[in-house]
């Protein structure tokens, strides 16, 4: 089965009880049983069967048994948002006085949390790009784990996850990759090292920015040191699933981090048409590329375009697809505004993975909370703008922002 069809005739969609096409909404807060006896073996896992949404339900289960399937997982937790899935993967494997090495260039609400763990104990080592070259020397006995995001948002760098799989796992730690701007159809890390992924299912997997919410998968193959990884030595039994157990048992129910049963189901919809999106979404997002590419006072960062550092791993990890984000650099912040006020079909909108082309200046939103370096490690600079490509008809978008340019050069 091949990928789209996969999508569509997986065997995760393949189980709802009465045969509904689409997983049922259990859009309930408890599940009651017959008997206490009944609802004691729920509890004690001697039955299948679920207690509570924050800590299981079915609509909830489909859709991570789907991502985990097209990931090439052996287990996923959904979560209430992406922030939320990021907090929990580092959580659930770091404590206080344990180091972490993560790449720059990331999320800038990642970073913020990043900053949040450094105030728990957890030692935060920015590296200054996802080279191994760079990562290599930051890792000590304290590490833990290695994060960083396969096609970074907004810098546009790619993590090279064989080479820094190979890295982590020489060190004896886990390579954790947020693929939220890649989805599987460009690449699936686990098949590629990678030892946990974690996507914002806010952006593309939802896709008609419609629900918050996240997931975690675990590839499951990860040989856990109970030692060194002493956060997980209590399901020292389960072995190799140990992160996925304490995640599911511990932390995820603990701190109530469960996806809402609606937005699973909002996710699912979404999820089927995953592919037709991403092709028709990076086909628009080359051509728009390639047509500012021309534009002699505008900077363009695209993956696609073949100056772009990272060019060559489109075709080497990612599938011949260069992602759905770009973004430009205007020469000020005062010409970026005007370019995007002037846009007439891109929304100014601070999210990604839209049906919809959406703008924003980043500097002043997204990353008004992280120091300049930081912001600038990031690919975000003061006249920098991002575009999340959408499936308009590509003809309208390149027209669109050539406009939008011509005039802000008039205006100023
Ligand atoms: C949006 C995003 C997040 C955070 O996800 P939310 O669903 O907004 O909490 C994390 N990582 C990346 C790469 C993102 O784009």
């Amino acid at each position: 089965m091949r990928f789209n069809t996969s999508l569509l005739h997986g065997k995760a969609i393949q189980k709802n009880p009465q045969g509904e096409i689409l997983p049922p909404v259990s859009q309930v807060t408890a599940f009651c049983y017959e008997s206490m006896e009944e609802l004691e073996k729920v509890f004690q896992h001697k039955r299948m069967g679920y207690a509570y949404t924050r800590i299981g339900n079915p609509g909830i289960a489909a859709f991570e048994q789907r991502v985990c399937e097209l990931e090439g997982g052996a287990g996923a937790v959904a979560t209430s948002s992406g922030m939320s899935a990021v907090a929990l993967a580092i959580l659930n494997v770091c404590g206080s006085g344990d180091e972490i090495v993560v790449g720059s260039g990331l999320y800038g609400g990642t970073i913020d949390l990043f900053h949040d763990l450094e105030k728990l104990g957890i030692k935060v080592h920015f590296a200054k790009d996802m080279e191994a070259s760079s990562i290599e020397p930051l890792l000590n006995e304290h590490t833990r784990l290695i994060f960083g995001e396969l096609i970074s948002n907004p810098a546009q760098r790619v993590m090279d996850v064989p080479v820094l799989s190979e890295l982590a796992h020489a060190h004896g730690i886990p390579l954790i990759v947020d693929s939220t701007t890649a989805t599987p159809v460009i690449a699936r890390p686990l098949l590629l090292g990678a030892d946990i992924v974690i996507h914002s299912t806010s952006k593309y997997i939802n896709g008609g920015g419609n629900a918050i919410g996240g997931i975690i998968v675990d590839g499951g193959k990860f040989p856990w040191d109970f030692e060194k990884h002493s956060a997980l030595a209590e399901f020292r039994k389960y072995g190799k699933m140990a992160f996925l157990l304490r995640l599911r048992t511990d932390l995820w129910e603990n701190l109530g981090c469960c996806m809402a049963p609606a937005n699973a189901f909002l996710n699912s919809i979404g999820a089927d048409t995953l592919g037709l999106r991403m092709q028709r979404i990076c086909e628009n997002a080359d051509a728009l590329a390639k047509a500012l590419d021309g534009i002699e006072d505008i900077e363009v960062n695209y993956l696609g375009l073949p100056q772009h550092p990272c060019h060559a791993y489109v075709e080497k990890e990612l599938n011949g697809l260069g992602g759905g984000i770009l973004n430009f650099r205007t020469g000020s912040k005062e010409r970026a505004f005007r370019i995007i006020n002037s846009l007439k079909y891109a929304l100014i909108a601070s999210n990604i993975g839209d049906l919809r082309t959406l703008v924003i200046h980043p500097a002043s939103t997204l990353y008004i909370r992280v120091p300049r370096e930081e912001q600038e490690a990031a690919g975000v600079y003061e006249d920098t703008v991002r575009v999340s490509v959408g499936i308009e008809d590509k003809e309208d978008l390149i027209e669109d922002f050539i406009q939008a340019i011509e005039r802000s050069r008039e205006e100023q």
